[in-house]
């Protein structure tokens, strides 16, 4: 519901604000490569998830290549 701008406190803005800050990420270290990665979510550095590999990770990706 629009309210005018000029009802809204200083006070108002800052406890509606109050919820608005970013959390830190919470990664998890890879059972299979040990890097961190986001829990729940494939390694994007091995590609594996719960122990089997579910993506393959390219090795190299040649940008130069003139194929289009
Ligand atoms: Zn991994």
């Amino acid at each position: 519901m629009a309210v005018p701008k000029s009802k809204i406190t200083r006070s108002r803005t800052g406890m509606r604000r109050s919820h608005d800050a970013l959390v830190a990420a919470n990664p998890n270290e890879c059972s299979n490569c040990g890097e961190l990665k986001r829990p729940h979510h494939v390694c994007p550095s091995c590609g594996t998830y719960s122990g089997r590999e579910v993506v393959a990770v390219a090795d190299e990706i040649d940008l130069d290549d003139d194929a289009a």
